[in-house]
């Protein structure tokens, strides 16, 4: 039987994020491994990366070959690669590929990413056979017997989102994009009928919107309530929350998965260490009108059989215990604020508090530049869509 198997690395999103209260969920940055047949693709290079080089390095034969598609270059989705152990491995055939991150090729970035002084080993004295390809928003390229589509998505730097086909089943991959009023018509067709969405769930509507904390509009990342209202339009057999906010408690990633299953009964939110198994016995050709004809028949979410799992789900006494913990660690904290304002003079303090306000109202005005530019790229991509439905409605009525 050919393998079509998904395993999560690293979930979060921003920065890494390990701790008691994360320790389930996990505290590794964006990273997902996926296995179709002979090939291994990787999505995304977070510090999840680290062990899936430690898996490779103990396979043979599949071990020495990958292909890393970036959805970007930011610090999240890339700092695993100088510590993916095949890189420095002899005969080992990595391929980093991603669409333009309009700065520079891709070759570039990870020069640049691995060289002082950040970085004491440089780009050309690496063993491996390590090569960087760009590639274009729509472009489809063979993996092995695995196809994969790109797609550009939205950030405030160049993002792309990927769709793996094998075996008549598929995997997309859409992390680090925010959501428009409309649903994304891009991320629609690029997720039509997949058999597993994995979507940025960062924020809770509360916290996107601002009613906890500063609006996080023009951000560039999404909630579970837009990640359901892509699955239900894209009609995905399963949905998985991802690039968890690093401050997200195992208990809050929780409480969002079951937010978000009201909305989109087969959700589940991503977690490290755990193994899907993509489809069952089914073929290609009758899977797509099988699944829309049973899609009430029968719980979609046996599409996807989970294999494996790292950490067990929070008990309420771990929950408990995470509580006092943290209740110890705000004590702790208030503590340490306090002996710092006595230590501090008034005068140092003042002179910082006028600095700190400019900086404040300097940011506050990048902070609406972005929101703005954020709204007018809804309204265009949701205008677009609106033609785009009236076109294909006259193209049906013809
Ligand atoms: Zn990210
Ligand atoms: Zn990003």
């Amino acid at each position: 039987m050919t393998t079509f198997e998904i395993q999560f690395h690293g979930v979060r999103g921003s920065m890494a994020s390990p701790g008691v209260h994360t320790a389930q969920v996990g505290g590794n940055t964006s990273c997902v491994e996926v296995r179709a047949g002979e090939q291994r693709i990787v999505f995304d290079a977070g510090t999840g990366l680290r062990t899936v080089g430690e898996r490779m390095m103990s396979e043979r034969g599949l071990g020495t070959k990958t292909t890393i598609l970036l959805s970007h270059v930011h610090w999240d989705h890339i700092q695993g690669l100088p510590f993916f152990t095949p890189i420095y491995v002899p005969g080992c055939e990595i391929d980093v590929v991603s669409g333009p991150n309009g700065f520079m090729p891709l070759e570039q970035v990870l020069r640049r990413q691995m060289s002082p002084p950040f970085f004491p080993v440089a780009f050309d004295d690496l063993a491996s056979r390590l090569r960087a390809t760009d590639v274009r928003p729509q472009d489809h390229f063979e993996l092995g017997d695995a196809m994969v589509t790109v797609a550009r998505l939205n950030h405030p730097d160049p993002v792309y989102g990927y769709r793996v086909e094998y075996g008549g089943r598929s995997i997309v991959y859409a992390t680090d994009t925010e959501h428009y009023r409309c649903v994304d018509p891009t991320l629609r067709k690029l997720a039509a009928g997949a058999d597993v969405l994995i979507y940025d769930a960062q924020y809770t509507p509360e916290e996107y919107s601002g009613q906890a904390g500063p609006a996080k509009v023009g951000w560039g990342h999404s909630t579970f309530e837009a990640a359901a209202e892509l699955a239900r339009a894209a009609e995905v057999g399963q949905l998985v929350l991802f690039h968890h906010d690093p401050s997200r408690s195992d208990q809050a990633v929780a409480d969002i998965e079951a937010r978000a299953q009201i909305l989109f009964t087969d959700t589940v939110a991503a977690r490290e260490g755990v193994t899907f198994a993509v489809g069952g016995e089914q073929p290609l050709t009758s899977y797509s009108v099988q699944r829309s004809l049973q899609r009430r028949a029968r719980p979609r979410r046996a599409t996807l059989e989970l294999i494996g799992a790292g950490a067990p789900p929070a008990t309420p006494a771990t929950a408990l215990d995470s509580k006092q913990a943290s209740g110890v660690e705000v004590e702790a904290t208030s503590a340490r604020a306090e002996a710092a304002s006595e230590a501090v003079g008034v005068e140092a303090t003042s002179a910082r508090a006028e600095a700190a306000s400019e900086a404040v109202t300097a940011s506050g005005v990048a902070v609406e530049a972005t929101r703005q530019r954020a709204e007018s790229e809804t309204e265009e991509r949701c205008a677009s869509d609106g033609r785009a439905n009236a076109s294909e409605g006259r193209a049906e009525a013809a």
